[in-house]
């Protein structure tokens, strides 16, 4: 008996190119489209797991971050401890990055060539060295249920030439992130095994489309990924400076080019209106830092606007952030609280911000789905977007 796909997707609904699904993992069942909140270091930064779980906010995946956790707390550590979901008592799904995106970021500190990439730990200043090699066996350690290629990510301002040898490279590191993922998958390497039944032991693995703001390279790099064949395809590289129109131009070229069986991730974006207008444009999962950092900055994310609790005008307001959220903070906290708890420095400030903040992200998701099933995602997505932008910053 073959095994069973590692992960499966079936699209229950279409509306324009926009469209719902069900992402079938190992850790259960996922409507699409989906937000991810983001666990770097093993945590999503200032809320519980029970918070993520209850009814209110209802995750049903996160992300975790590959170069984070390899260099704190160490491969040694979650593998001693039977692998990240055990390690840190997160049961749901849980996506890892491969770390490249994070160690382009280092900007000068790291160095690329055809074998990987060298840098300095940002924790103790070490010399580290990352291939597709490492951060496939880094993410089996891991055990997480979707892995992704070790890629390079090209900078938003990269020229024609540039670019074209950096989706060339990334075509070479999927070649070798797939084939050191299939090995560590047979001999086993992979921690997060399940014994569900009827459900994939195995981990999924998704390819990374790159290639900046050139469409004739995002094609191309396209094609080279889905003829090595993975369970999944991102879209990579936006969002890192670029013009907004130029990437929703990328999504709205590439997007509805993707195989249509399979699920079409846009990694790193954006804001609430960024997520509405990539489904527009047929993608189907998401994640973001916005919500969770932006919460502890004092800033919250409501249906009439971006909101700054730090704002004078909010010292005597008796009012919930936001008076269409039903979540357990805009149930209890007033906006003049909230002020008081962010000035004062008090824990509960970021707390309070960051669990409404992804209420209202995985709330707008589920608001999408609903709509795209009901085939109204047209007058959602206008009414939706008129309200976010009526009141700009406030
Ligand atoms: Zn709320």
């Amino acid at each position: 008996m073959s095994q069973p796909e590692a992960l499966r997707f079936e699209v229950t609904a279409q509306n324009g190119e926009a469209r719902t699904g069900l992402l079938t993992t190992r850790r259960g069942v996922i409507e699409t489209p989906v937000f991810m909140p983001v666990g770097t270091a093993g945590t999503v930064k200032a809320i519980r797991f029970e918070e993520l779980e209850g009814s209110d906010l209802d995750a049903k995946i996160i992300l975790g971050n590959t170069y984070h956790l390899w260099l704190r707390p160490g491969v040694e550590t979650i593998k001693a401890c039977g692998g990240l979901h055990r390690f840190s008592g997160w049961n749901r799904a849980l996506l890892t990055d491969s770390g490249g995106f994070q160690v382009w970021s280092l900007g000068n500190l790291r160095k690329i060539s055809e074998e990987g990439t060298e840098f300095r730990s940002h924790v103790d200043g070490s010399l580290q060295f990352l291939s597709p090699e490492v951060s496939m066996e880094v993410q089996a350690t891991l055990g997480s249920d979707i892995v992704m290629v070790f890629d390079e990510c090209t900078a938003g301002d990269a020229d024609h030439e540039q670019t074209e040898k950096s989706v060339g490279l990334t075509a070479r590191w999927a070649k070798r992130s797939r084939k050191a993922f299939d090995r560590l998958q047979e001999v086993g390497a992979d921690l997060g095994r399940t014994d569900a039944q009827e459900l994939s032991g195995n981990q999924a693995l998704f390819g990374i489309v790159q290639g900046a703001g050139h469409l004739d390279l995002r094609r191309s790099s396209l094609e080279q990924t889905v003829e090595i064949g993975f369970d999944g395809y991102a879209i990579g590289g936006l969002s890192v400076g670029e013009e907004k129109s130029v990437m929703f131009d990328v999504i709205g070229e590439l997007a509805p080019q993707m195989p249509p069986d399979r699920p079409r991730y846009l990694m790193g974006v954006g804001t609430p209106e960024d997520l509405i207008e990539a489904v527009a444009r047929g993608v189907d999962m998401f994640d973001c830092v916005l919500p969770t950092r932006n919460g502890r900055t004092g800033q919250a994310f409501t249906s009439a606007g971006k909101l700054n609790i730090k704002n004078a005008r909010f010292a005597h307001d008796p009012r919930p952030l936001d008076e269409s959220c039903g979540c357990l903070v805009c149930r209890r906290h007033s906006r003049a609280y909230l002020r008081h708890l962010y000035l004062a420095g008090e824990m509960l400030a970021s707390i309070s911000l960051t669990h409404h903040n992804l209420a209202f992200f995985l709330d707008t998701m589920r608001g999408v789905r609903q709509s795209i099933r009901s085939r109204d995602f047209p007058k959602f997505r206008r009414e939706f977007t008129e309200r976010l932008t009526a009141n700009g910053e406030y």
